[in-house]
């Protein structure tokens, strides 16, 4: 029998505003109000310049295949049996500096296909059954789950 879902925002807040922007349909991450570095995953002081002014930035949710992996085992009981295989990503965003976020692949992508290094992906938000937060999901560019067709 399946939970909720294990996601949402941390227990120490840092990352309230990512989900709160996700519920709005929007990727916000932070950045530095000084430098202006982008800080994912979220921080209190800022690595370049020690600032603690911090601000949250929309990002453009289109980026490249950093990484990826199918998992088989479904670690997650909150999951349930039925929910593996998924395909994690984790996505490089050049509209945020580099940062790299986590992400499932998007509802409708197979998950006998994989992904490529490198490949163009775009991310959409999606209500998940069983969880209590939207999720930010990644199609490959120039599929049918591609957002932006
Ligand atoms: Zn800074």
């Amino acid at each position: 029998m399946s939970g909720e879902l294990p996601c949402g925002p941390a227990d120490d807040g840092l990352d309230r505003p990512h989900w709160e922007g996700l519920r709005e349909g929007r990727l916000l991450l932070q950045r530095c109000g000084r430098c202006r570095t982008w800080r994912w995953t979220p921080r209190l002081l800022c690595p370049g310049c020690r600032s603690f002014d911090v601000r949250w930035e929309d990002v453009e949710p289109r980026g490249r295949v950093f990484s990826w992996i199918r998992t088989h085992h479904p670690y997650l009981v909150e999951l349930g049996p039925d929910a593996v295989p998924y395909t994690t990503v984790l996505v490089e965003l050049p509209g945020a500096g580099g940062s790299r976020v986590l992400g499932r692949a998007a509802a409708g992508v197979d998950p006998a296909r994989g992904f490529r290094i490198g490949e163009e992906v775009v991310g959409r938000i999606e209500d998940v059954p069983g969880a209590a937060w939207p999720l930010l999901r990644w199609a490959p560019v120039g599929t049918q789950q591609d957002v932006a067709a």
